[in-house]
């Protein structure tokens, strides 16, 4: 455990769902991806998360990890907790986790194809989605798929819920996911870039459409993109992720107005609109590194405009930012900023040493 002031726990204790030191790695003939690298955050009731970052990030590894949906050659390492509503899912078999999926916890992927079945009818996936989790058949499953899909605004829903998946425009396909989603009456609803592949105006409708149900249902969402502008629409508290690792995490407000990693300063700024004085839009240098060796230095530095000496040698873990940052936290060696650079090199350097020492 940690022992110093600015060291910070990443999970609040009482949430819906608690990560704690996720490790997802895939084992190849050549090397081990730490896809994800020992990330910690919660999720309550009725809270949006958002998980952002470049591709690559291990944003939807992390999803993945959660739904019991990795495949081989990857695997969740030993040491890593994932609890729902307190129960602990790593170690659950294929069978638990199916129960799980499309029940307690769903999935909305960025290609509403991918889960939609094109050679049956919208309304009957969704019917099959109530019978196996809400024990619904006949003329009451199909009352409430017509409900469903009036709840996800699409319109004519007593003749559209016969008509199949090629007959909805994109939009339309990711709202009777959506639908079917919520036909299994989940608590966390993980949402995978859902909104990317659609035009802004359908993107702005599904953001909507995902608040007012959180709101009736008190649903948790995970919310993962790479686009700070749907971030800055949708969650209450975001997690960036770089490289497999959560390298900033704040309520959304604090996160936009006083960003602290150089790395999030550098996603905000590429925003559009966002530096109107700069010429051209601001870009990153650089492709997000393969995490393939064990975290001793800080994975960023090749890009980082303020890298110093000690980025190479030390790896930063998450701490607060300063000492009344409340929840929000930086894993750069800038921070704390109420103390020397040495001193937070030395904290850092610490704090390393004592994880490692953990495991
Ligand atoms: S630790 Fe160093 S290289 Fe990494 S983000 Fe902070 S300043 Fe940049």
């Amino acid at each position: 455990m940690a022992t110093n002031e600015y060291a910070t726990t990443t999970t609040r204790g009482d949430a819906l769902l608690e990560v704690e030191n996720l490790q997802t790695a895939f084992f190849t003939d050549k090397e081990v991806i730490r896809a994800v690298d020992g990330i910690s955050f919660d999720i309550e009731r009725g809270e949006t998360v958002g998980i952002v970052g470049e591709s690559g990030s291990g944003k939807s590894v992390t999803a993945r990890s959660i739904m019991g949906l990795v495949d081989s050659p990857g695997r969740v390492l030993d040491d890593s907790s994932i609890r729902f509503d307190g129960e602990e899912l790593t170690g659950k078999s294929e069978e638990e986790y199916r129960k799980l999926r499309g029940g307690d916890i769903a999935m909305v992927f960025q290609d509403p194809l991918t889960s939609l079945n094109p050679v049956y009818t919208v309304g009957n996936q969704i019917k099959e989605a109530l019978r196996l989790h809400q024990g619904l058949t006949g003329t009451e499953a199909t009352e409430e798929a017509i409900n469903l899909l009036e709840a996800v605004g699409i319109p004519d829903a007593g003749r559209r819920v016969k008509e199949y998946p090629h007959e909805f425009s994109g939009g339309m396909r990711q709202r009777a996911v959506i639908a079917m989603a919520l036909a299994c009456d989940p608590e966390l609803l993980i949402c995978d870039e859902p909104t990317t592949a659609l035009d802004v105006t359908i993107q702005a409708q599904i953001l909507e459409l995902l608040q007012e149900l959180q709101e009736e249902r008190d649903l948790a969402i995970m919310f993962i993109t790479h686009d700070m502008g749907v971030i800055a629409e949708i969650a209450d508290r975001v997690n960036v992720m770089y490289a497999g690792e959560i390298v900033e995490t704040a309520p959304v407000v604090e996160l936009f107005e006083n960003p602290r990693h150089p790395y999030t300063r550098g996603l905000l700024k590429s925003i559009p609109g966002n530096n109107p004085e700069a010429d051209r839009l601001a870009t990153i240098e650089g492709d997000v590194p393969t995490p393939n060796e064990p975290a001793t230095y800080c994975r960023f530095a090749p890009r980082c405009p303020e890298a110093f000496d000690e980025c190479e040698k030390v790896h930063p873990v998450p701490v607060a930012v300063d000492d009344d940052a409340g929840d929000h936290a930086a894993a750069c060696l800038l921070y704390p900023e109420d103390v020397t650079q040495d001193q937070a090199v030395e904290l850092h350097r610490a704090e390393a040493k004592e994880s490692e020492e953990e495991l």
